[in-house]
C-alpha cells in the first residue's frame, strides 16, 4: 500500500451551463477497481448544489481513469452529485441516463461526439490580434503553419494525455474559425461517452491552464461572421450498423423532427446564436435531415447511404451540451 492522488471531478450547479470541479484527495493505492475508490463530499453551497444550513453533499465515484498529468498509480475519479443520504441531486443529469441506458441496453447505441472549442488568452481568442481581427475565415480549417495555427502544442498535449487516461479519443482537427480545434470521442455507448467527455473537458482545462490559456465551449464565442463551436452528435443502434439498416436511420430521423424543440430545450445554453442557418448551420427554428448535408439539422453521412447502414449525425448539440442529457434524449427519442 502507498498513498495515491485521485483527483475527484464532479459537474456543479452552474446555470445555465454546468461546470467542472474537482479537488484532490490523498487515498490508498494502487487501486484495482471501483470498490478501492472512497466515497467523498464536498460544500454544495460553493457549487451552486446547496444552502449554507444545510450544505454537505456527496461525491460517488462512477468512474476511474489513469492520471496523465501525475503520473504512476494517480487517478481522475468521475463522481455522481448525491445528498448525503444518497439521493440523487437535481444538478446530476447523470443518474437518469443510467436508467435509460439500462431500458434501451439491447440497442446496443453507439455515439461519436465532435467536442469543438476554442482557445483563448485574455479576451481574445488565441493568436488574434490585440484588441483586433485575424484575416477572414477560410484557410484556417486543418489548416498548417504559424500563420494560420495556434495552441498545436496544447492540443497534442492533451490528445496524449487522454490516450494514456484510456479515454477513447478518436481524432483532432483545427477549426474554421482560427484559436478554434476539435477532437473526438467516441464510438462508445451512452455512459462511457459522456463519462469520457467530460473527463477529456477537463483535461484541457487543465493541461490548458499550464500555458495560461483558457479553453472555452461557448457555442459563439466570437459574434459576427465567425464559426460558432458545437458538439455534432454521431449515433447508431446495432440495427442501424447491420445490413438494410439505412431505413432505421431515416425512420430515426422522422422521430427526431417530432420532439425537435425537446431536443433544442438540452442541446445547450446560448446555441440559438449559433444555429442561425449560416457557417454549416440550420437554423434553430427549423429541422431538416439529408445525405451530405452540412446546412442540415441531421446529417446522414454519404458512406452510410452508400453502404445501406452505418450512422446519423446529430449536428444541432451546441459545445457547451451536457453529454448525459443529449446522450439520453437522442436513446429516448429513437429507440422508444
Ligand atoms: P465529421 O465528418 O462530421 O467531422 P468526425 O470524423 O469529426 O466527423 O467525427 C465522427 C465521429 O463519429 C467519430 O467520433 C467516430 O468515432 C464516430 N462514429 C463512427 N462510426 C460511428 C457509428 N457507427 N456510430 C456512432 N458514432 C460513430
Ligand atoms: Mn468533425
Ligand atoms: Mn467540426
Ligand atoms: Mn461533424
Amino acid at each position: 500500500m502507498a498513498k495515491i492522488k485521485a483527483e475527484y471531478i464532479w459537474i456543479d450547479g452552474h446555470k445555465p451551463t454546468s461546470k467542472l470541479r474537482s479537488k484532490t484527495k490523498v487515498i490508498n493505492g494502487p487501486v484495482a477497481s471501483l470498490d478501492d475508490v472512497p466515497e467523498w463530499g464536498f460544500d454544495g453551497s460553493s457549487t451552486m448544489q446547496a444552502a449554507g444550513h444545510d450544505s454537505d453533499r456527496a461525491l460517488h465515484p462512477v468512474a476511474y481513469y489513469p492520471d496523465p498529468i501525475r503520473g504512476g498509480d494517480n487517478i481522475l475519479v468521475m463522481n455522481e452529485v448525491r445528498y448525503p443520504d444518497g439521493k440523487t441531486h437535481e444538478s446530476n443529469k447523470r443518474a437518469g441516463l443510467v436508467a435509460l441506458a439500462e431500458k434501451h441496453a439491447a440497442e446496443e447505441a453507439w455515439y461519436g461526439i465532435e467536442q469543438e472549442y476554442t482557445f483563448f488568452q485574455g479576451r481574445s481568442p488565441l493568436g488574434w490580434p490585440d484588441g483586433g481581427y485575424p484575416a477572414p475565415q477560410g484557410p484556417f480549417y486543418c489548416g498548417v503553419g504559424a500563420d494560420e495555427v495556434f495552441g498545436r502544442d496544447i492540443v497534442e498535449d492533451h490528445m496524449e494525455a487522454c490516450i494514456r487516461a484510456g479515454i477513447e479519443i478518436s481524432g483532432v482537427n483545427a477549426e474554421v474559425m482560427p484559436g478554434q480545434w476539435e477532437f473526438q470521442v467516441g464510438p462508445l455507448g451512452p455512459l462511457e461517452v459522456a463519462d469520457q467527455l467530460w473527463v477529456a473537458r477537463y483535461l484541457l482545462y487543465r493541461i490548458a491552464e499550464d500555458y495560461g490559456v483558457n479553453a472555452s465551449i461557448h457555442p459563439k464565442p466570437v459574434k459576427g461572421d465567425w464559426n460558432g463551436a458545437g458538439a455534432h452528435t454521431n449515433f447508431s443502434t446495432k440495427s442501424m450498423r447491420e445490413d438494410g439498416g439505412y431505413k432505421i436511420i431515416e425512420e430515426a430521423c422522422e422521430k427526431l423532427g417530432k420532439r425537435h424543440e425537446e431536443h433544442i430545450a438540452v442541446y445547450g445554453a446560448h446555441n440559438e446564436e449559433r444555429l442561425t442557418g449560416l457557417h454549416e448551420t440550420c437554423s434553430i427554428h427549423e429541422y431538416r435531415y439529408g445525405v451530405s448535408d452540412r446546412g442540415a439539422s441531421v446529417r446522414i453521412p454519404l458512406a452510410t447511404a452508400k453502404d445501406n447502414k452505418g450512422y446519423l449525425e446529430d449536428r444541432r448539440p451546441s459545445a457547451n451540451m451536457d453529454p448525459y442529457e443529449v446522450a439520453g434524449i437522442l436513446l429516448d427519442t429513437i429507440c422508444s
